[in-house]
């Protein structure tokens, strides 16, 4: 069966028999459980519609996947990677979530956090670009939500503007897990028997899919490149990118074609427009580093000075997010 279903969300419901003696009945959810409204979107393997459940009326995007053309074109892979990073980050306000997903003959249905903002690339083309209040804003969240996969040995791959969507509070929901990388759960140290976390040793370096290139053109990063390894910093580089991005409008690498956008990352060829803010690029400066090892770390980038005021965690999602302009 090409389809695992394993670990798929289910709706337990409680019913007393006739003798009181109470049993339990999973009812697995399904497409007639749900009334699809607008499309929201259109990828290459898939459309996303908004859809409401008819007995709770609450509202989700379902993303749906025909399964014809993805055995086709090879990606059962990616949306079975994609399942499984969503059922291991089930529960961060800021990566979107995945409640059910079931199919029928023809589709593969996954039900998502509805985020009706849209994509944060399209308020940065209508905006051109953020002011530092909002970049540090909309940064700090999508940071707290990347410290969050990494915690949990997920690595995304393919951050950027597109990938990061808003919710109905104008917060951030990150998105297209296909090409996340699951790193193998750490050992516990020898001879200690329990099962401590002691953090991955590698660092997360993944050579395992050598010669496969994932990710977007201007936001991979140069070891991927270069040594065609992908690691927790490249997501760190690519969040340098996206900071960036925010502040001045375009990403720092982009050129005419994919192949002069690579030869830029790795001769680290980029400029800092006019006017932009110092300490952003004090920050910007020690994420756009060509070694990975000697790259700014996520405690590094919380404590700099851009980050002054904001409060992680919990918090910050409870916050009411600036106003763009
Ligand atoms: P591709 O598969 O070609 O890389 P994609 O990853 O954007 O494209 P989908 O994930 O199917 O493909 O998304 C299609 C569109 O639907 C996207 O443009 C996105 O803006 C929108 N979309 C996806 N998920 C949601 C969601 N949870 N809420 C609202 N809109 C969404």
């Amino acid at each position: 069966d090409e389809w695992k279903d394993r670990g798929s969300a289910v709706v337990a419901r409680k019913e007393a028999d006739r003798d009181s003696s109470p049993t339990t009945r999973v009812v697995k959810k399904g497409v007639k459980d749900f009334n699809f409204g607008r499309t929201l979107g259109e990828g290459s393997y898939s459309t996303v519609l908004a859809a409401t459940d008819r007995t709770t009326l609450k509202e989700y995007a379902i993303k749906v996947l025909d399964k014809r053309h993805i055995i086709k074109e090879k990606k059962v892979k990616y949306v079975n990677i994609e399942k499984d990073t969503l059922n291991i980050l089930g529960d961060h306000p800021g990566i979107v979530r995945l409640y059910y997903t079931f199919q029928d003959e023809r589709s593969l249905y996954f039900v998502l956090d509805l985020a009706t903002g849209g994509e944060l690339l399209g308020f940065l083309k209508r905006l051109s670009t953020f002011d530092e209040e909002c970049t540090r804003f909309y940064g700090a969240q999508i940071l707290d939500a990347v410290a969050y996969m990494h915690s949990r040995g997920v690595i995304h791959r393919d951050l950027k503007p597109e990938n990061v969507l808003l919710d109905d509070k104008m917060h951030i929901k990150i998105t297209d897990f296909g090409t996340a990388k699951i790193l193998a759960p750490p050992k516990p140290p020898p001879g200690d028997g329990s099962d401590y976390y002691q953090g991955d040793p590698m660092g997360g370096i993944d050579d395992t899919r050598a010669n496969s290139f994932v990710g977007t053109a201007e936001y991979v990063s140069p070891e991927l490149l270069t040594e065609k390894a992908a690691c927790k910093a490249s997501d760190l580089w690519a969040f340098g990118c996206i900071v960036f991005q925010l502040l001045s409008g375009r990403p720092p690498f982009k050129a005419a074609n994919e192949y002069q956008t690579f030869q830029k990352i790795v001769h680290l060829e980029y400029e800092f427009p006019k006017g932009f803010p110092p300490v952003a690029r004090d920050l910007v400066e020690r994420l756009l580093v060509l070694d990975p090892t000697k790259r700014f770390t996520i405690d590094y980038i919380k404590s700099h000075k851009f980050f002054e005021g904001i409060e992680w965690g919990r918090k910050l999602w409870q916050q009411k997010a600036p106003r763009l302009k």
